[in-house]
């Protein structure tokens, strides 16, 4: 059945409704329609609407009686605090910084204005270069050679939200091939099934077509990888492939090194056609940023042009300062385009120009019409921790804790299910990072979820909101909905099973 809006009868008809309204004074706006802008804020939304206690002012609360908040993925500590309270990399740069602002502020006492700049003014289009150099040490390594060689250059972002945007965007600008044929990244995108519903909206917001891949596989509690290789292998020139680097968001389970050895091999040979777009949103958060990382130098090591984008919001606990990077990594060093005819102009042989220039057309090309300059602050906190080693010491400590205790709450959700009578969850002690996906649980159960008090997005469990008080509370809460619907279809009779 066609839409209204291809169904050439209808779109008349409504134009001429529209055209009615505003003739008679309405407004253009009065036929907004809200599109929910993400479906995870409707969970905020009906945990803030639920008139039971917050679990942590009942912390021996039944099901029922109580509510707790299972939305976004936010690293909380062990009694429920925001992580950031335990940054102290964070905290102790942020003093060091207003000390500086404050030293830098007395001296316009004396008629000295000059440091203004460096505190309040723009940065560059390309961002904040000391952020942007941390950025790339902490994905490529310390002493990385791709610098060197011209094959990497990396600009600074809103949030890793930024940084996809800001890369699919130049992808497809003119900015970035001009009038060139060839190498035009102009879509589909694709991104992973149970993925982050935010690459969707963000893409075709910028008018890509966007297509999921198969990824995950629900029973065996994997990754669909022969039929994601299909996908890859026949996807049209022209390809985006979003690729999350570690920590799934949602399955929890990641590309396993043979794998990324397969895929890096496959995309090698479709240069030009399809290329990755890494995003390192989790970065860090798994096994260290060293491994983490690690899929990214084999692919740079297989001469595969891609992009990355690095969010610092998860492992810097610094949602709000918006801190992320786009990087550009070249297959090969700059070279000369062989046989260019005259008539190209500066803008088509970018791939001759060096990674400095590269680095201008990313910026000027996309960045710059999206967003104009980035914030500096956070930008100017990450180059303190980093170029002050007794922070730097205590960030890769906090970001190894906050590793450490996913894993011991994945362990600990897995002991008390089975303690319920649910062992076949013993699957989510092997995911990794933030989350995990409940079998069984389905977006009909949302209600009932609800009732008993977990607002969570549909089955989505944010492992680091799990603490001493709500594990058992939503152990208790999944096994009784469970339950429930075990017995509604006449399953076994789960009662008799420990409570
Ligand atoms: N990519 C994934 C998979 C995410 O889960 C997130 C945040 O939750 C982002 C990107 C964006 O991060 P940021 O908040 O820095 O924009």
């Amino acid at each position: 059945m066609p839409s209204p809006g291809n169904d050439p009868k209808r779109s008349d008809e409504v134009s001429a409704l529209i055209g009615a309204h505003l003739q008679s004074g309405g407004s253009s706006f009065d036929f907004l329609i809200r599109r929910t802008p993400d479906p995870i804020f409707d969970v905020i939304q009906d945990y803030e609407h639920d008139p039971k206690p917050d679990l942590s002012t009942r912390p021996d609360a039944a099901p029922g009686t109580a509510k707790v908040n299972m939305s976004t993925g936010v690293n909380l500590g062990e009694h429920g605090e925001p992580a950031l309270y335990n940054m102290q990399s964070v905290r102790k740069a942020m003093c060091i910084y207003a000390q500086r602002f404050e030293s830098a502020f007395q001296a316009a006492q004396d008629g000295n204005y000059s440091w203004l700049p460096d505190f309040l003014g723009y940065l560059p289009t390309s961002g904040h270069a000391g952020f942007c150099a941390v950025s790339e040490s902490l994905l490529f390594g310390k002493n990385s050679t791709l610098r060197d060689a011209g094959r990497i250059c990396t600009i600074q972002t809103v949030g890793g939200t930024g940084a996809l945007a800001v890369g699919a965007a130049f992808l497809r600008s003119r900015a970035a091939f001009g009038d060139v044929q060839g190498p035009l990244f102009t879509g589909p995108i694709y991104t992973s099934d149970y993925g982050w519903p935010n690459h969707r909206l963000t893409f075709e917001t910028l008018g890509f077509e966007v297509e999921e891949y198969p990824y995950y596989d629900t029973r065996n509690h994997s990754v669909r990888f022969d039929d994601l290789k299909s996908h890859l292998l026949t996807a049209p020139a022209g390809s985006v492939f979003v690729l999350q680097l570690s920590g799934h968001n949602s399955s929890s389970f990641d590309f396993t090194r043979a794998q990324w050895i397969e895929l890096a091999e496959i995309f090698s040979h479709r240069p030009g056609e399809v290329i990755p777009f890494f995003d390192a949103a989790y970065a860090g958060l798994k096994d260290g940023y060293a491994q983490d990382s690690w899929p990214l130098r084999h692919f740079a090591d297989r001469g595969i042009d891609f992009l990355v984008a690095h969010s610092f919001s998860k492992s810097l606990e610094s949602y709000g300062f918006r801190l992320g990077t786009l990087s550009l990594v070249r297959g090969t060093g700059s070279q000369p385009l062989t046989g260019a005819p005259a008539y190209l102009s500066e803008a088509q042989r970018v791939a001759t120009i060096a990674i400095d220039q590269l680095k201008t057309v990313l910026a000027d090309g996309a960045s710059r019409a999206l967003v104009s300059n980035c914030p500096r602050m956070g930008a100017e906190l990450v180059e303190i921790i980093f170029t002050t080693p007794a922070l730097r010491d205590l960030f890769d400590k906090e970001v190894a804790a906050k590793a450490e205790r996913c894993k011991q709450m994945r362990i600990a959700f897995t002991d008390y299910m089975a303690k319920l009578g649910f062992p076949e969850f013993d699957y989510v002690r092997h995911g990794s990072v933030m989350f995990a996906l409940l079998d069984d649980i389905t977006p009909d159960d949302g209600p009932r979820l609800r009732e008993l008090g977990l607002h969570m997005f549909r089955n989505r469990l944010v492992i680091p909101r799990l603490n001493d008080v709500t594990l058992p509370f939503v152990c208790k809460v999944i096994a009784q909905v469970l339950r429930e619907k075990r017995a509604a279809s006449g399953g076994p009779d789960l009662d008799s099973l420990p409570q």
